[in-house]
Order: structure tokens, then C-alpha cells, then sequence
């Protein structure tokens, strides 16, 4: 039989790799902005016409390139960059890999004009899918315009997968943000369709960031700075108040590189555990500097994606120095105390305590007693021991609260209405309606027992005092093997929680549960510690705690829609009610509204 296996001819080699390297205009955009930094130029220009679709162009004022270079510049694997797999672990450089111009080249019409500072005269090449169509000396400054005309071009089923001019000029626009973001002190230009969009002049950081975004996106931002031997984290992160409810301005950058990273995306939103509500987005911007020894970039052809060698320690230090910074923060006094008292403060908020397990320390310091007083007060604390400041926070929410949360705070609910008739009934099999005062009170229950319940096994953990319930009858849940190792490592937070498990091979039986409740959901509630415990993220113990008795309470609570009977509706309220804070659930959602006598008057004469 003959031999069937032949190499690749280039043309097609290099459109298979286009694939991997360019998957839209701002593919190119980014390859030919990153060459000109490479190039050590000091301003780039971003020419773009129909959100690159018709017209790419970087023009640089960088080393540009000899007439040798500028031919070897499109082949692949042509690269000035390195020269051994060595010079790999040393990588200053954007590229390396020598592959995107010949990638791009593939792909579409593609002009350069270039000339180094020696030559008296430039090089202008052109070529249309690699193919060369023209070849001249040319007059031009030092430097690099390179000019990338009619993408995919050769491509039709991809030139249609395209998407709108403003879809790839969003994209483009975020490959010019993080490139310009990453380099300050080069001057940027970004030009589309005749219309400056942006002109950067050199500066620093924070004035790029307030360049590009605003320049009221810089004074709701606080400083991160940390330094190790092993990394160092510079950067800004957005005030808890300022988040957003999509995701946003959100850049890491390793060594001037933008990267994408859900595993420090995580550590960084951990360091705003209770500080803001779930499925809210910070803004940040940290650049970290690392020997280059300690990571891969070469994992992607994009190299988007990076490997650090010791990513737990990466974690944890800029979580940490998240956590310092927004704890700094927290503590200013012109800050903490102007705030604006609309804002919104989750319920998580007042519970956590990073450092010290002690909550609540100070039995004797009411907020509301004398509220004026408290605040010095609270100040004096503060000098005094750094870690309070959790402490500072309930007292702030509670001052954030209105006149009802702090009756019900106080648990003046009931007492201000001795001799009145107390009414309640259930709407909706989802609200408790109430009355306190002159005010109608809609209590959404699911929320309200969470809260309740969450209370009740933090506070039952704490003094260690939990009336478990020992069950007759043991649930058995069958668990993988795995999941019962990772169980095992944490036999005591179960055991804390009133849990009294037994191990076997393949299952588990529970033997006692923290209290009785006809629906506590066990299977549940186990599968979720499970998942949490095989993220494997290192969370701090604290942490796994307080996401168990979160879960445990959303998973026990009586659901929105289950009928409740009077006995059951009033046992809820005074549980609630006895609670030192009852505006938030554990999740940080509003738990009740409330309606005066004034506002159904304004209603009704409206
Ligand atoms: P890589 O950047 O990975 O080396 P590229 O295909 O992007 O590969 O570029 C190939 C080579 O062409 C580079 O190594 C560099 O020597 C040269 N080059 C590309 N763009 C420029 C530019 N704007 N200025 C100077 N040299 C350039
Ligand atoms: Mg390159």
C-alpha cells in the first residue's frame, strides 16, 4: 500500500492555526497592538473601520523592522522573541510563539509598511492569503503600520459567523482597554470609522483607569497593595457600595498581561464576603508582578489563561490584601460615618468575623440607647483593636436602619403595643401581615425564618450548645467514595452543627440532626457542603461555617407559597422580632416592608 501521511502544505497549516489565533477582528487588534508593544514603541494608534470587519490598522512608533525581517515576519514559527524552549520560562514579551502574523496573514489582505531607525528607506509588503503580491521600497518614519483589510476574506462560512459592527467593536474596544490598561505609560489611540473614540495620554494607572472609564469610576475605587517575595499585587478595587449588578470593570493582569481567572476572581470576591449582596460585581483592576520563572503563559494560544506554580498562596495574599484594603476602608472615619443612609446593607454584612470569632463582644454597648454617644465610641474601639470592626458594622446597619428596624432592633415591637390588639394573617401563603404602630408590616416568611434559623445554629455553634436530635431511625445517604473522604476532613464542623454521622464505605448515616424540623432537607444540605468542599478553593473555616448554616437555614425554611397557621406565624414573628437585627435574610434580601397610616392617606387623596 502506498504511504498515505504527508505534511501539511503551509497555506493550509497556517488557516489552521488562524482557527486558534484569530476568531475575530479584535483577535487582530490585539495580536498587532501587542507586536507594537513588543516593539517598545511609546504610541500606538488603533485605526478601525466597521468594527474591523473592513479595516484593521496599528500604526507604531516602535524599533520596526529590516527588509530580511519584514519577509521572515509572516512566516510561522518566525519569531525575534526567543530562540531556545529555555528562553520560555523568561518571557518579558507579549508574543512568542511567531505565529500571529502568519495566522492573520492567512486569513486576509494584509499590507506593512515598516522601517527601523538605520535605514534610510522602509519595506511595503503586501499579500492576500499569504500570497505575496507586492513587494516595494518605501518612504515611511520609524516604525510600523501594519493594516489588515477584508478578514476571512478566504473564509466565507467564518466571515459570515460574524457578528454586528458594534458586536466586534465591543469586542475590539475590550482588547483595546486591556492593553491600554495594562500600559499606562503608553500613549493610546483608538479611531473608529473617522471618530476618536479614545486618545490616552501617558500617566499612571489610576488616571488610565479615569481615562478610559470615567472619572468618577476612580473615586469609588480603594487602593490594594501587597508585597511578598513571591508576588507582588498592586491595584484597585471598587468600594462594596459601588458594585454592579453585571459584571463589568473587572481586570487582573500578571506581569502587564491581562488574564482571565475565575479561581482569583473567587478569592477576590470572597475578600467582599458580606460586605455586598450575591450576584453583585466589584469593580477591580490589580496588576500582579511575578518572576516569570513561577508561571506559564504558554497554556493558550491566546495566553489569556496563566498557571502560577503556587496558585493557593496567589489566592489567598489578594484576598487578604483585598480584605485589608476594604477593611481600611471601612474604618475611615469621613467615610464610614457620612455614608448615605439609603444605602443598602446586607444582613451578612453585621454577622461575619474574619479574624475573630468573637461576635457581639461587648454585651453592653447598645447602638441605640444613646446612638449620638455610640459613634465616638465606636472610634475609641477601633484605635484599640483593629479586628472590631466587624462589630462597627452592626452598629452602622443598624443606624443605616429606619425607625421600624430599630423598634424591632430593640425589640420594642411588642412592648410599644401592650393593650393593643395585635393582628396577623398569613397573604398570599407567602407574606405574615402584621401591625406595629400606626405601620402595616409585610413579612415575607421564607426570608424571615432563614434568618431565624441561621441565627438559631450560629448562636446554638458559638456556646457550643446544641439540643441535637437524635434519630431513631439514621437517614443513610449513599455518597461516593470521594465525597465521604472530603466529609471526613470536616467531621468537626459537622460535628459543631450537631451532626453525628457515621462512615462507611459507600454511604453515610446520619445519626443526629442540630434540630428538628419537618423540613430540614438533609440530602440537600449535605450535597451543597460537598459541592462547596470539592471547589477546591481554600476558604477559610469561618467561611465554610457560616455557607453551611446559610444553606442548612435556606434549605429548612418554610417556603414561599406553604400555608401557615396562626401558632406558627406568631412563633416566627417573635422569633424574628427577638433578633438584635431583622432588616436582611442571610443572603442579604430585604425580609419585610412596611406601610403607614400617612402613606395609605397620600394614596388615597392622591
Ligand atoms: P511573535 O510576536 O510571537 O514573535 P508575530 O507573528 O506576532 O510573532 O510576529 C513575528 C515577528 O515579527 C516578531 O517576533 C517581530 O520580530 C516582528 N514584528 C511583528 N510586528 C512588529 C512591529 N509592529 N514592529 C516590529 N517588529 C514586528
Ligand atoms: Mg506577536
Amino acid at each position: 500500500m502506498q504511504s498515505r501521511i504527508k505534511l501539511l502544505p503551509s497555506h493550509v497549516a497556517n488557516q489552521i492555526a488562524a482557527g486558534e489565533v484569530v476568531q475575530r477582528p479584535a483577535s487582530v487588534a490585539k495580536e498587532l497592538m501587542e507586536n507594537a508593544l513588543d516593539a517598545g514603541a511609546t504610541e500606538i494608534k488603533l485605526i478601525v473601520k466597521d468594527g474591523g470587519k473592513a479595516l484593521i490598522q496599528v500604526i507604531d512608533n516602535g524599533t520596526g523592522m529590516n527588509e530580511v525581517d519584514a519577509r521572515m515576519s509572516f512566516e510561522r514559527h518566525a519569531t525575534s522573541k526567543i530562540l531556545t524552549a529555555e528562553d520560555l520560562s523568561h518571557i518579558q514579551t507579549k508574543g512568542f510563539r511567531g505565529e500571529a502574523l502568519a495566522s492573520i496573514a492567512a486569513v486576509a489582505h494584509v499590507e506593512l509598511k515598516t522601517k527601523t531607525a538605520e535605514d534610510e528607506l522602509g519595506t511595503y509588503i503586501h499579500t492576500e492569503a499569504n500570497k505575496l503580491i507586492s513587494q516595494k521600497p518605501v518612504a515611511t518614519t520609524k516604525g510600523t503600520i501594519l493594516s489588515v483589510k477584508n478578514l476571512f476574506f478566504n473564509i466565507p462560512a467564518r466571515r459570515k459567523f460574524l457578528k454586528s459592527i458594534q458586536v466586534e467593536m465591543r469586542h475590539v474596544t475590550d482588547e483595546f482597554h486591556r492593553l491600554a490598561l495594562a500600559h499606562p505609560q503608553i500613549v493610546f489611540h483608538l479611531i473608529h470609522n473617522g471618530n476618536t473614540i479614545y486618545q490616552l495620554p501617558k500617566s499612571n494607572h489610576l488616571q488610565r483607569i479615569s481615562n478610559i472609564f470615567g472619572s468618577r469610576l476612580k473615586e469609588r475605587l480603594v487602593p490594594v497593595k501587597e508585597e511578598t517575595d513571591y508576588v507582588k499585587i498592586y491595584g484597585f478595587v471598587g468600594k462594596p457600595e459601588f458594585v454592579k449588578l453585571k459584571r463589568g470593570e473587572q481586570f487582573f493582569f500578571v506581569n502587564d498581561r491581562f488574564i482571565k481567572s475565575p479561581y482569583l476572581h473567587h478569592a477576590l470576591l470572597s475578600a467582599y464576603e458580606g460586605l455586598i449582596k450575591p450576584k453583585s460585581y466589584p469593580s477591580y483592576f490589580v496588576y500582579f508582578e511575578i518572576d516569570p520563572e513561577h508561571i506559564d503563559v504558554n497554556i493558550h494560544p491566546t495566553k489569556t489563561e496563566i498557571k502560577f506554580d503556587d496558585e493557593p498562596t496567589v489566592y489567598s495574599i489578594l484576598r487578604v490584601a483585598a480584605r485589608h484594603s476594604l477593611g481600611q476602608f471601612n474604618l475611615s472615619p469621613s467615610i464610614d460615618f457620612e455614608r448615605d443612609s439609603s444605602l443598602d446593607v446586607p444582613y451578612d454584612y453585621v454577622k461575619k468575623t474574619p479574624r475573630t470569632p468573637k461576635i457581639n463582644v461587648d454585651p453592653d454597648f447598645n447602638p441605640f440607647e444613646e446612638e449620638k454617644k455610640s459613634k465616638p465610641n465606636f472610634l475609641h474601639k477601633i484605635k484599640q483593636e483593629k479586628t472590631i470592626f466587624w462589630d462597627g458594622l452592626q452598629s452602622e446597619t443598624q443606624e443605616l436602619s429606619g425607625q421600624l428596624e430599630q423598634d424591632i432592633a430593640q425589640e420594642q415591637l411588642f412592648e410599644s403595643e401592650v393593650g393593643q390588639e395585635h393582628v396577623s394573617f398569613q397573604y398570599l401563603n407567602k407574606y405574615i401581615v402584621t401591625t406595629h404602630k400606626d405601620k402595616l408590616v409585610f413579612i415575607h416568611q421564607n426570608r424571615a425564618h432563614q434568618l431565624v434559623l441561621f441565627q438559631q445554629l450560629m448562636k446554638q455553634k458559638e456556646q457550643n450548645k446544641f439540643n441535637a436530635q437524635q434519630l431513631i431511625f439514621p437517614i443513610e445517604l449513599e455518597l461516593q467514595p470521594y465525597e465521604i473522604e472530603l466529609l471526613k476532613t470536616r467531621e468537626e464542623l459537622l460535628t459543631s452543627f450537631g451532626f453525628d454521622v457515621e462512615y462507611q464505605q459507600k454511604f453515610i448515616l446520619i445519626k443526629s440532626i442540630p434540630f428538628e424540623q419537618k423540613t430540614l432537607d438533609i440530602t440537600t444540605i449535605f450535597q451543597g457542603l460537598i459541592k462547596n468542599l470539592s471547589l477546591d478553593i481554600p476558604m477559610d473555616v469561618q467561611q465554610i461555617e457560616v455557607d453551611f448554616a446559610q444553606n442548612i437555614a435556606e434549605k429548612t425554611a418554610v417556603q414561599s407559597g406553604t400555608k401557615m397557621n396562626k401558632p406558627e406565624m406568631d412563633a416566627l414573628i417573635s422569633d424574628l422580632f427577638g433578633l438584635n437585627n431583622a432588616v436582611f435574610s442571610p443572603k442579604g434580601k430585604r425580609i419585610f416592608v412596611s406601610l403607614s397610616g400617612i402613606e395609605i392617606e397620600n394614596k388615597l387623596n392622591r
